[in-house]
């Protein structure tokens, strides 16, 4: 009786803990809002392929919103239970499809992109983001980031052959929102490095961007960035 009395309380202390780290895994302290320029997805060595609905317009794409914490560290894959439910963000479709196209191979409608957004990120953040919030505060961000249009105003327009700085990028980017962005480059079939993506920070309601606490690491951009020009770009392989 009394073994059976301590093992119960084991067992209980056991479940305690684990639910504990449970909740621990799945706390993070902001998110990363990442998007991408579709023109420097596809001219790489890698290529892509459009969506099945035709070729994206030329605007930075929606890669993610990603719950990150201070330290750097992320946690990802947290609820198995909460899949993706394409019937959760019907009403948001044509929005998606315009500001969050799939550029993978081969060519998809954007399910299984989006699916894996929501499950490899979105269900970290699922206490404060359901499923369709999720995506309709992503839309939000990328309209009020309007990262293009901060781009443009400042003369860094997509055009090929023209190369700007990592401080005129990040500069322009600045004066438009208030807020320091990190720029992620890749590398065109040239080798030339190239502005691929942009990552802002916003606090864990996802309604507003903040400074970033820290900064991801990533290959540098080198002196002389190209920001390819996308309606020109005929590289897809459908
Ligand atoms: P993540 O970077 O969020 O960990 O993973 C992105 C995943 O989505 C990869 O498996 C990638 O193949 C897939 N994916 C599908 N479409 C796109 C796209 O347009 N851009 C990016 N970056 N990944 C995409
Ligand atoms: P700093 O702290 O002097 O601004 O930058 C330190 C290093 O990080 C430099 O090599 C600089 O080029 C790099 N760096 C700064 N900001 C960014 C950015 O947004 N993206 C990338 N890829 N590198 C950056």
């Amino acid at each position: 009786m009394k073994y059976c009395g301590w093992s119960t309380l084991l067992k209980l202390l056991v479940l305690q803990c684990f639910t504990i780290l449970c909740v621990v895994s799945k706390e993070f302290d902001f998110y990363y809002f990442v998007q991408q320029w579709p023109a420097s997805y596809c001219d790489t060595k890698k290529s892509c392929c459009y969506p099945v609905t035709g070729k994206p317009q030329e605007d930075f794409g929606i890669h993610g919103l990603w719950p990150n914490n201070n330290d750097g560290s992320y946690p990802t894959e947290c609820d198995s239970n909460n899949t993706f439910d394409y019937s959760k963000v019907v009403d948001l479709t044509s929005s998606l499809q315009e500001n969050w196209p799939t550029l993978a191979c081969p060519s998809a409608f954007g399910l299984k992109f989006w699916g894996h957004e929501w499950e490899k990120h979105g269900t970290c953040c699922e206490t404060y983001l359901d499923q369709h919030s999720y995506f309709a505060y992503a839309l939000q961000l990328k309209e009020k980031a309007n990262t293009l249009q901060s781009l443009v105003a400042a003369g860094i327009t997509p055009t090929d052959g023209k190369h700007y700085t990592l401080n005129e990028i990040k500069g322009a980017i600045k004066e438009a929102t208030g807020f320091t962005p990190w720029i992620d480059c890749n590398k065109d079939v040239y080798k030339n490095h190239q502005l691929y993506q942009v990552y802002m920070c916003v606090d864990k309601t996802g309604l507003g961007f903040i400074e970033c606490p820290v900064f991801p690491h990533g290959p540098s951009c080198g002196n002389a960035i190209a920001f390819p020009s996308f309606s020109a770009t005929s590289v897809a392989t459908i």
